[in-house]
């Protein structure tokens, strides 16, 4: 299943790319694990799969130490800042930055850590009060702000769009990170490199790509359903 899964997602891809004339390699693939066995994950990992997202960190550490080393694994969802000291030295990029708290935290464990961490500021860019993320208005300041702190390096932005049936309603959301992002790539911000935009799911990546996504994250699309039990 799986291998048949991320065959149609990388055709997905490959026709995004070409419907917008990008190249397929700006786009990277991050197969969302959350709630899955490590045996799916190893199956995915042995398809070719190296990008892996989590949303928990207790989840992230117990499959970090099942699977191997070369994974980059991508922290996706909220993080508490008493958890931070447990992944700065395990995650490849921290997508859920949406604080100068959490920033603060983050820098904090990685000067302990000696260890530079590579994150993105989160932005809520569809205004939606049930998610997180900094808003549009305040998206700059923060990188402002966040980009004075020690060993934590901001690699650009993420947004979660809102659940539609239709992804062409999502399209103007992602247009808009896309517009923040070039605003901070004008602003010449020391310590900031507006290189990753992540943006885009099963439901919508297609229409992220075409608007400018680097990052997309799929996990029904490659993995199917999740369950959830008693979480
Ligand atoms: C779960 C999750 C995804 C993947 O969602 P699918 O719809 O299953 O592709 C992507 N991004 C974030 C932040 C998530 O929490």
């Amino acid at each position: 299943m799986i291998r048949d899964n991320l065959q149609q997602v990388e055709e997905n891809i490959k026709s995004a790319c070409d419907r917008s004339g990008r190249s397929r390699e700006n786009v990277k693939l991050i197969a969302v694990s959350k709630t899955k066995p490590v045996e799916m994950l190893r199956e995915a990992y042995d398809l070719g799969c190296r990008d892996f997202g989590e949303n928990k960190v207790q989840e992230l550490m117990d499959k970090y130490d099942k699977l191997p080393g070369d994974i980059r694994w991508h922290m996706i969802g909220h993080l508490q800042r008493n958890k931070v000291k447990y992944i700065v030295d395990k995650v490849f990029l921290i997508h859920s930055v949406d604080s100068l708290r959490l920033a603060e935290e983050i820098s904090k464990e990685a000067v302990k850590k000696n260890v530079t961490v590579s994150i993105l500021v989160e932005v809520n860019v569809a205004g939606e009060e049930t998610k997180f993320g900094t808003t549009a208005k305040e998206a700059i300041s923060l990188v402002e702000e966040i980009a004075k702190l020690p060993n934590i390096m901001i690699k650009g932005l993420m947004t979660i769009a809102p659940y539609v049936e239709n992804s062409e309603e999502n399209r103007l959301y992602f247009a808009k990170l896309k517009q923040i992002y070039v605003d901070i790539i004008h602003k010449n911000i020391d310590n900031v490199f507006m290189e990753e935009l992540s943006m885009g799911m099963t439901g919508d990546y297609e229409v992220a790509i075409e608007e400018g996504a680097t990052y997309i994250r799929v996990g029904t699309g490659i993995f199917g359903e999740r369950q959830y039990h008693n979480v």
